[in-house]
């Protein structure tokens, strides 16, 4: 990679633009709202007041550091390079999401808001928010499709006892997609009291790099106790994507060392031949998003496809723009788990460590597994554990017939 390439991926221009992929358009009564957070943003990243404060609330409310494991009965299973895991999923909460929901909370009060909204699918990003705002002390509104109310009743439940407001989206699909709308239709409307929190390396800049840098606490982490673990940096990193802010937030202190190999994992699903999929990587096409030049798994008209994924926090056909910039580049290496090998990660490491890891977790730690038989036994592979799989116990024992 040039040097002008990689400045280009590795952080986004004034416009909010890695390469070609990245910005912010927007229709006309999002504009000044999202102006507003750009500049708050832009000002807190540079203030060690604020800092402190997020650095804070990591170290005495999400327990971080997180730990990095060694996974010494799966490495011998396995048979070949040493496995490690990055143990997000003992945060407060149980992954990573708290991460950078107490950014964009503790940001939001310092913008003088009152309120925060966000929309969720499976409610993941939902009840990370409402934790963050119950600590800090704003209100919280979440806007979901009504089927999702239906099928994440647990969620629901976890949010309301947290103090939010579930607002059930009833029109359309009754699903994500109008539960994004409604999201920022109610932001718009009342923006000078609410700041809108997305919840992965998405949507207009500057999401993608605010996000991002909150959870690059990952894999500083990840470089310090490797190097006091080893001596030496890993040779290989593992996260699974989504909208990829597990994925940037390991592989972001990485970027610039080359000799340390990066892997994303995206959910092939039921097959990559078929619909029942979100490999935005392997099969999607440049388009538009949420506010963002991105990949997207899209029909011909440009709607978004329909997608699946065993893991309901890896289905959106849409990817970070920074990931897409890093794939055209080749700093990292954009590879596919479907749902039988997640599954089957989830057993074998429940077995042999006595972690359950969950379903989203699970691609990165296939994958990992994949790759580690392939290398020596004097190699290192890091798999991103980004959280826990109690929210899944009940889904895998159904498909298990247990
Ligand atoms: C939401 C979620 C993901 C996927 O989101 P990314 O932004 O791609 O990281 C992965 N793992 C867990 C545990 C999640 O809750």
């Amino acid at each position: 990679m040039t040097q002008e390439n990689s400045s280009q991926v590795f952080r986004a221009d004034e416009n909010g633009y890695f390469g070609a992929y990245g910005g912010a358009e927007l229709p006309p009564h999002l504009v000044k709202p999202i102006a507003q957070v750009r500049e708050a943003y832009a000002k807190a990243a540079n203030d060690p007041e604020f800092q402190a404060a997020y650095r804070d609330l990591l170290v005495n409310y999400v327990g971080r550091p997180s730990l990095l494991y060694f996974a010494e009965n799966l490495t011998r299973e396995v048979g070949g390079a040493k496995i490690y895991l990055k143990r997000e999923d003992l945060n407060h909460s149980g992954s990573h999401k708290i991460n950078h929901c107490l950014g964009e909370v503790l940001l939001a009060k310092r913008m003088g808001k009152r309120k925060v909204i966000a929309e969720t699918g499976a409610g993941q990003h939902g009840v990370a928010l409402a934790t963050a705002a119950a600590l800090l002390g704003l209100e919280c509104e979440v806007h979901m499709g009504e089927i999702d109310v239906e099928k994440q009743h647990p969620n629901v439940i976890r949010m309301q006892l947290l103090g939010a407001k579930v607002v059930p989206v009833s029109h359309g699909g009754r699903s994500l997609k109008e539960a994004v709308d409604s999201a920022f239709d109610t932001y718009a409307a009342d923006y000078e009291d609410t700041m809108f929190c997305i919840g992965s390396v998405v949507g207009p800049d500057p999401y993608p790099s605010m996000v991002r840098d909150f959870q690059s606490v990952v894999g500083k982490e990840v470089k310090e106790q490797m190097l006091k673990a080893e001596g030496r940096l890993p040779d290989a990193l593992v996260a699974c994507v989504g909208g990829g802010s597990n994925a940037m937030g390991l592989f972001d202190a990485f970027l610039p060392e080359s000799e340390v190999a990066l892997y994303g994992v995206e959910p092939a699903g039921e097959g990559l031949d078929g619909q029942r999929h979100a490999a935005t990587m392997a099969k999607g096409s440049a388009g538009f998003i949420h506010g963002m030049n991105t990949l997207v798994l899209q029909e011909e008209n440009g709607e978004p496809s329909p997608v699946h994924s065993i893991a309901s926090g890896l289905d959106y056909p849409g990817v970070g723009p920074q990931h897409a910039a890093l794939r055209d580049s080749g700093r990292v290496n954009y590879v596919t788990c479907d749902d039988q090998a997640a599954l089957a990660a989830f057993s074998q490491l429940s077995k042999s460590e006595g972690i359950i890891p969950a379903l989203e977790s699970s691609h990165a730690v296939a994958y990992a597994c994949q790759l580690a038989k392939e290398l020596d036994s004097d190699k290192i592979v890091v798999a991103n554990l980004s959280g826990r799989g109690d929210k899944d116990v009940d889904y895998v024992a159904e498909r298990l017939g247990l």
